[in-house]
């Protein structure tokens, strides 16, 4: 049987001494630590909750620098799916347009209107070539705008001068296959049209650049692409050219020469990489309407020549190298190569 000992009144004081001692010692050797750290004299007289308001900044600021802010440069590269993808495509918003679809002939009056097509004052439907100047949403119906038009061209443009055969499935199918090697790369990916039996006018196609639609907004696509087939004779692959001035809202100092480079990088690409022949840019048509009133920068593809059998065969069969050169020109624009 152990010796029963009671506490006396002398055990209880030099314990809590001895307790209240440590904790001295500890606090001071953290303060010591941190005051050192920081290059600060140790002052003594500074208490413990000092020490617990630097060390509480500390964590918050642990906190913010843990979660990347949206506007920070992002890694160079992340992981996404299990694939690793490059950032500088993962936030990009790239507005595919494959040109022409259905007839008009073959819309109503509703369909035209819903589609972004107007009527003059002579009742025929069309559209306007240009905004007033500085405007992205204010057709200038013939004045209030700079008036540079294309050979044989006019501030208005019938809805029947987009009307081809062959055309738009050709665009349409170059066009897709753009879209699957661009979300591959982690592009986000918007299309003026996803089938045949649509013919949205230039000036609803161009609206895609905007969130929602909404051309009051700021515009948050990075580049606008039209994807086009020649046709009149000839063959090869080309790129219409812009050449200034351009006088819409939103564009930069550098929208033509940008402009210019997508077409170039995606036109090289093409016949890099498929069996089409490399054509010259075409230079003649830089008033078309997607120049005069696209927000961002704006590239235009003239892909082989649909009326000639041996390009057509071409853009049936290598569609889909089509698409990829498309994505990749797109890929090293916007990457600066
Ligand atoms: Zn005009
Ligand atoms: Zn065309």
């Amino acid at each position: 049987m152990k010796n029963k000992r009671t506490w006396t009144r002398g055990d209880f004081i030099r314990t809590a001494l001895i307790i209240v001692l440590a904790g001295v010692i500890v606090c001071e050797g953290v303060y010591l630590i941190r005051s050192n750290r920081k290059g600060v004299e140790p002052d003594t007289d500074i208490n413990i909750a000092a020490v617990s308001i630097e060390k509480a900044e500390d964590t918050a600021k642990d906190d913010a620098e843990t979660e990347v802010p949206t506007d920070a440069a992002p890694p160079a590269e992340m992981s996404m799916g299990g694939e690793t993808q490059t950032v500088t495509s993962g936030n990009k918003i790239i507005v595919i347009d494959p040109g022409h679809g259905k007839s008009s002939s073959l819309m109503s009056a509703d369909e035209k209107i819903s589609s972004g097509w107007k009527q003059n004052s002579s009742g025929a439907w069309g559209e306007w070539r240009h905004y007033k100047t500085g405007s992205v949403n204010t057709d200038c119906e013939g004045t209030g705008c700079n008036h540079r038009v294309t050979p044989n061209g006019a501030c208005w443009y019938p809805i029947g001068n987009g009307d081809r055969a062959t055309e738009p499935e050709v665009n349409l199918n170059n066009a897709l296959a753009a879209k699957t090697h661009l979300e591959s790369m982690g592009y986000t990916v918007r299309m003026t049209r996803t089938t045949n039996n649509e013919n949205p006018s230039i000036t609803k196609r161009l609206s895609y650049c905007y969130p929602n639609n909404n051309t009051a907004t700021s515009p948050d696509a990075t580049l606008f692409l039209c994807i086009h087939s020649n046709a009149g004779g000839g063959r090869g692959t080309s790129y219409i050219s812009l050449e200034d001035p351009y006088d819409q809202q939103w564009i930069s100092s550098t929208y033509t020469a940008d402009g210019n480079r997508l077409g170039q990088l995606c036109n090289d690409r093409i016949a890099e990489t498929t069996s089409l022949t490399k054509g010259a840019p075409i230079t003649f048509e830089p008033q078309l309407i997607a120049f005069c009133k696209a927000p961002v920068t704006c590239g235009y593809l003239e892909i082989g020549f649909f009326d000639n059998q041996q390009d057509l065969s071409i853009l049936r069969s290598e569609s889909d190298a089509i698409g990829r050169a498309i994505a990749e020109g797109i890929d090293s624009f916007i990457k600066g190569n």
